[in-house]
């Protein structure tokens, strides 16, 4: 079972992936958890280039690169670990390069996800919450890469494409209310998966 994490800056979902790993783990399931951009050798190398601030691409090379880390990063990691049997998780994926490269060409964006992407997840779980609520948890962290240096436009853009994404996808894509407590989200998460883990 393959189930990707998608969201804003801020939302929470790497320690939702955590929590799900050790709830999964708890309940006897393999579970590997790995992330975007990155996940595999040379894909977190790509990571380091695209998050760094002085580095300056385009919207249709973060385009390209996005997708070089993700072919490796599937074939590396995600494809390996389903065969497997066990369940994925994986913080960010193919949604993420919808919503941020904006202003890569959008037909561009779909052709390289038909190609790079054989295997859609099964469940996306996205974690939508106000942009200015996300951004100043993100600030608190002192988290501040290339992309969280972006304006409040930006930001707000970005999520209005994640849900725009759930709606066109309903039966993938699970909308959580990241902006209320953690044990809350970790219920509305663990509610989502029981619905759809086989078995
Ligand atoms: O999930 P995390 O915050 O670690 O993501 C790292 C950064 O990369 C974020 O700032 C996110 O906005 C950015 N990103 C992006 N396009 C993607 C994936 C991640 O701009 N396709």
């Amino acid at each position: 079972t393959f189930i990707t994490f998608e969201g804003p800056e801020g939302a929470g979902k790497s320690t939702q992936v955590k929590a799900l790993a050790k709830a999964l783990k708890k309940a006897g399931r393999d579970v590997t958890t790995t992330r975007e951009p990155g996940g595999a050798p040379g894909a977190e190398a790509l990571r380091s280039l695209l998050l760094d601030k002085d580095n300056h691409w385009s919207p249709t090379a973060e385009t390209l690169l996005m997708n070089a880390a993700r072919d490796t990063h599937i074939r590396h990691t995600i494809a390996p670990a389903l065969s497997r049997g066990e369940v994925v998780l994986c913080d960010r994926f193919c949604d993420s390069t919808e919503a941020y490269q904006i202003g890569a060409d959008e037909a561009l964006i779909a052709q390289l996800r038909e190609k790079v992407v054989e295997r859609m997840p099964d469940l996306t779980l996205l974690f939508d919450l106000p942009v200015e609520v996300g951004l100043s948890r993100a600030n608190e962290r002192g988290a501040a890469d290339r992309f969280e240096a972006r304006g409040l436009d930006f930001h707000q853009a970005v999520r209005e494409r994640f849900l725009a994404i759930a709606a066109r996808e309903p039966s993938r894509v699970v909308r959580i209310d990241a902006n209320q407590p953690q044990e809350d989200v970790e219920k509305e998460v663990r509610a989502a998966v029981n619905a759809r883990l086989p078995g």
